[in-house]
């Protein structure tokens, strides 16, 4: 499929790990004749992903103003930090985009920009556990939800051309507010990684003396602790951006942990099975999703 970037031909990935290399590599496979410029903080990442094609030149956020397109896929902390730089260098004519997993937050930090209209803000929910630029993959984005916030702060053309680039990359747009966005996403996935931590945690300190348990590993377990390999570089930002939402579904699943144990120690076995027979339901509604 060619054109899907509409005109937008120099296009400037900042971060370029697990989204922005997956992001550069659907972006030039469809549209092979768009050049990929990357920055990132240190040069062994550009190097590397240079080595794995994900870009086509090494750049920095000097030569931005020369972008159409500027796609930002750094943490957080670091995204709020840089937006309003970003701003400040692009050309009138420039579409920035971010793809962090909080947005309230990164909204915020450039509310009163004078280029705002400039930049979306946009949440692909797609990942893997893996990062940096040799966990970029082709087709991460096919078939998923992009969740973009504030739309009408947007200049229209510019929404035009980002439709049509993550249509084309195969993704679903959704519209949320900012704020609904952070307290979502807490439930469906950032309690989901703390808890996988906190599996592996639980089992790593019980079982440190005894490797050969992880023989009787099963697959459910894999599978439960997967999330466990995530990056703590890009999920810390992550919990301190939306903390208060983090902590109050934590509240909630500790509150279902205690309620579970205490079924457990008075031999209620009855309401134990209800408990688990009630939350089957979860395959009716991830039918079709998942
Ligand atoms: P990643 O694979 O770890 O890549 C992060 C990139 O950011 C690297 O190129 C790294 O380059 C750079 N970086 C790291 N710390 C930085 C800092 N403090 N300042 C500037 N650059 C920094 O991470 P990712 O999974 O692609 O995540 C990127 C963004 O996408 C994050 O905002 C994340 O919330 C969001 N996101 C992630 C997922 C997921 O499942 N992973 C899904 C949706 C959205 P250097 O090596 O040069 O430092």
């Amino acid at each position: 499929m060619a054109g899907v970037c509409s005109g937008m031909k120099q296009i400037y990935a900042i971060g370029i790990g697990l989204i922005g290399g997956s992001l550069a590599k659907d972006i030039k496979r469809l549209d092979p004749e768009v050049v990929i410029h990357g920055i990132s903080r240190k040069e062994a990442t550009l190097n590397e992903a240079l080595a794995l094609n994900l870009i086509d030149k090494k750049a920095t956020l000097d030569d931005i103003h020369k972008a159409d397109l500027v796609i930002v896929s750094i943490p957080v902390d670091a995204t709020v930090a840089l937006l309003p730089t970003i701003l400040d260098k692009i050309s009138d004519h420039t579409l920035v985009v971010d793809a962090g997993s909080t947005k309230e937050a990164i909204c915020k930090s450039v509310e009163d920009h004078p280029k705002r209209r400039n930049f979306l803000a946009m949440h692909p929910i797609a990942g893997t556990e893996f990062s940096g630029p040799s966990a970029a993959i082709d087709n991460l984005f096919l078939g998923k939800t992009n969740i973009i916030c504030e739309v009408e702060k947007t200049a229209f053309k510019l929404q035009e051309k980002a439709l049509k680039l993550f249509e084309g990359i195969g993704m679903r747009m959704r519209y949320m507010h900012p704020v609904a966005h952070d307290k979502h996403i807490a439930y469906v996935s950032h309690l989901s990684h703390i808890s996988s931590f906190m599996l592996g945690k639980t089992v790593i300190e019980k079982e440190k003396n005894e490797r050969d348990i992880f023989d009787m590993a099963s697959s459910g377990f894999a599978s439960t602790v997967r999330l466990a390999k995530s990056s703590p570089e890009m999920w810390t930002p992550i919990f301190k951006q939306n903390k208060d939402n983090v902590i109050e579904t934590l509240e909630e699943y500790i509150n279902n942990l205690i309620q579970f144990k205490a079924l457990m120690e008075g031999d209620n076995f009855e309401a134990v099975f209800k408990e688990m027979k009630d939350t089957n339901h979860i395959r009716d509604i991830l039918n079709g999703i998942i």
